[in-house]
């Protein structure tokens, strides 16, 4: 199995991800001999060999898609041994870090290797990740995982704590990014870490105490640019606009007053679902909530053949789990 390398037909070993909906996916490693039970009944992981990728799939009461593994598909749907980062954050990351193919990246802690998944795609095919776990166990998990990812050429795992003795590593690094509970014991080695004519470096911190200590270190150790950044998700309000039917004179046919009875209707839905967009908006509720409450009611009203379509999918990708810190060592 390789996530690097794309290929055409599901193979022995390869995990693969099963989209029964956005909201039911699942992945699984394909062993002939084994069935994996899904809400349609039990699938034969020997009807998966040879399929193509993105093949529909037949099951006893329904069918689902076989999908190849992505970063972004690994990261909804892998066995979470920790809190991970989300598709969300991890685009600015990757962006912010200048992540690029030949690129060598530090991060630390693993985790459960949602990030570390990403970089690695984005730092193809002639970077490196060194990553640093202090977890026993996470860090042999995630080693194995990049194994059966076809990454590990691409990919260093070390089982070690940064903090008490730093990354060991000198001036190989374009990027470092920390998710760690005292990034800042961390950063004097992260900054030996960067290369000497200098890189980007990131923290991801849950709590503003901690980034603001980060930043104060940071300035210490000689850091410029800092900027902390939280990606917030918004849900798009999308609309049809009924632009008002133009009198042309010759008074109400049969046909437009009819017209203009419908448009007003759909006027009045449409008021109504903007209040419930700003009512849940104003309130506590998440996005997700928010999006699929809009979603739902515009659904109904679809379904009475109403003639403007609105609404978005839900969001499932969490936004906002923490504040991302970035900064910039420039050559001495
Ligand atoms: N970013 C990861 C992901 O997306 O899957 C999740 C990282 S998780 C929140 C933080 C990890 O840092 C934990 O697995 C923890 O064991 C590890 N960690 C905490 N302190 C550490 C240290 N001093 N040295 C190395 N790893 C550490």
């Amino acid at each position: 199995m390789s996530f690097d390398n794309y290929h055409k037909v599901v193979e022995e070993n390869d995990t693969v991800i099963l989209y029964l909906g956005y909201e039911n996916m699942h992945s699984i490693k394909v062993r002939g001999g084994h069935t994996f039970q899904t809400k349609y009944g039990a699938l034969r992981h020997s009807d998966l060999l040879g399929k193509p990728y993105g093949s529909k799939i037949q099951c006893p009461k329904g069918y689902l898609y076989v999908l190849h593994p992505t970063p972004e598909l690994w990261t909804q749907n892998l066995p979470h041994r920790t809190q991970i980062l989300y598709s969300t954050d991890i685009s600015i990351v990757t962006f912010q870090l200048d992540v690029r193919p030949g690129s060598v990246v530090v991060e630390s802690g693993t985790g459960s290797g949602s990030l570390s998944h990403a970089l690695i795609r984005s730092l193809l095919p002639s970077g490196h990740l060194h990553t640093f776990e202090f977890h026993k166990e996470r860090a042999e998990k995630a080693e194995q995982e990049f194994k059966e990812h076809g990454l590990e050429s691409y990919v260093t795992v070390n089982h070690r704590d940064v903090c008490q003795n730093g990354f060991d590593l000198e001036h190989v690094a374009d990027a470092v990014f920390l998710d760690l509970p005292v990034p800042w014991e961390a950063l004097p080695s992260a900054k030996t870490a960067l290369k000497k004519e200098g890189g980007r470096i990131c923290s991801f911190s849950p709590c503003i105490e901690q980034v603001q200590r980060t930043c104060e270190v940071l300035t210490e150790l000689g850091f410029e640019d800092i900027s902390t950044m939280e990606c917030l998700v918004r849900n798009f309000d999308v609309r049809t606009v009924n632009l008002p039917i133009p009198d042309l004179g010759g008074g109400d046919s049969i046909e437009t007053s009819s017209i203009k009875k419908e448009k007003n209707t759909v006027d009045e839905e449409s008021d109504k679902k903007q209040e419930i967009v700003k009512s849940n908006a104003d309130g506590d509720k998440s996005s997700a909530e928010n999006a699929k409450q809009t979603f739902d009611f515009i659904g109904k009203k679809e379904d009475k053949n109403f003639y403007f379509k609105s609404g978005v999918a839900p969001t499932q990708m969490p936004g906002h789990t923490g504040y991302l810190t970035f900064a910039t060592l420039y050559p001495a």
